[in-house]
């Protein structure tokens, strides 16, 4: 099989788990009675979800409304960690890593709507890279902090930028219900070698907003990892969105900001392509 791929559903009233094999999804769930990916990862047993798809019923991937990989108990996000970005939003040097946090209301699944709320027509895109960390751990030195990885998918840091700057706090503008998105799945630690190397592009309505490899990160994954494992033990399921490239539209002369209707493609090369479009709520 090729790389492993495991997306999250919900489907007749329940949630799942599978394994992509071109347009259908092996429905690995079923077969170990397990509704969450979550469980899975803590019991570090990915394997048995290959193992599993072999024999799972299929479900075909059209129509199937894909949920965010895992359920998000902690997402945190690292900001401004480009320089490209760093400059375009014109701010300085800094000596440690930018922390944020989203709460799991704020993200979507592949395929949803992101919604531009009442409150702003400030609505921008920011295409990410997302690592799920597999094993826990607390103060992980840089050298051994890609073994306590699950995974890697897309996110889209979905941000209302007025309110992102009424105080130096972020998190009302990176918070609104829906704004963000994850996804379409998560692709095995085991199948992406070189993380620091993987590139990375935006497209608005099929235009190329952002581009960029990540190995142009200010603070690469094993830092952040080591850095938020010095105040907080991370667990298995926990998502760190590694921050987004130049091309933001609230950077743009003038500004371009998201209109309902528009469709927000983030795609990182041998990850996957993850896209949602925009709608008023
Ligand atoms: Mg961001």
């Amino acid at each position: 099989m090729p790389a492993v791929r495991i997306a999250s559903f919900e489907a007749g009233g329940r949630t799942g788990f599978g394994v992509v094999d071109g347009g259908q999804l092996r429905d690995a769930s079923a077969v170990l009675g397990v509704a969450s990916l979550d469980a899975v990862i803590s019991a570090a047993a990915l394997a048995a979800v290959e193992a599993a798809a072999e024999r799972a019923p299929k479900l075909s991937l059209e129509g199937l409304a894909l949920a965010p990989p895992v359920t998000c108990r902690r997402i945190f996000c690292v900001g401004v960690n480009y320089r490209s970005h760093r400059d375009e939003m014109q701010r300085g040097d800094v000596e440690h890593p930018t922390i944020f946090v989203r709460f799991a209301s704020s993200v979507v699944g592949h395929g949803s709507p992101i919604v531009r709320p009442a409150e702003s027509s400030a609505f921008d895109w920011e295409g990410e890279l997302a690592v799920i960390i597999g094993r826990a751990g607390r103060r992980i030195a840089r050298d051994d902090a890609l073994a306590h990885i699950a995974g890697y998918s897309c996110f889209n840091d979905g941000s209302v930028r007025d309110y992102q700057r009424h105080t130096t706090q972020f998190t009302p503008g990176k918070n609104f219900d829906a704004s963000g998105a994850f996804g379409p799945w998560m692709v095995t630690a085991d199948e992406v070698p070189d993380p620091t190397h993987l590139r990375l592009t935006t497209h608005v309505n099929d235009v190329l907003m952002q581009e960029s490899s990540t190995d142009l990160m200010i603070f690469d994954i094993p830092t952040v990892i080591s850095y938020l494992s010095q105040w907080t033990e991370l667990q298995p399921g926990d998502v760190i969105a590694t921050g987004t490239p130049g091309g933001v539209g609230t950077a743009r002369k003038p500004p371009i900001y998201l209109q309902p209707g528009d469709r927000v493609d983030v795609e990182i090369v041998n990850i996957g392509l993850l896209s949602n479009v925009v709608v008023d709520g």
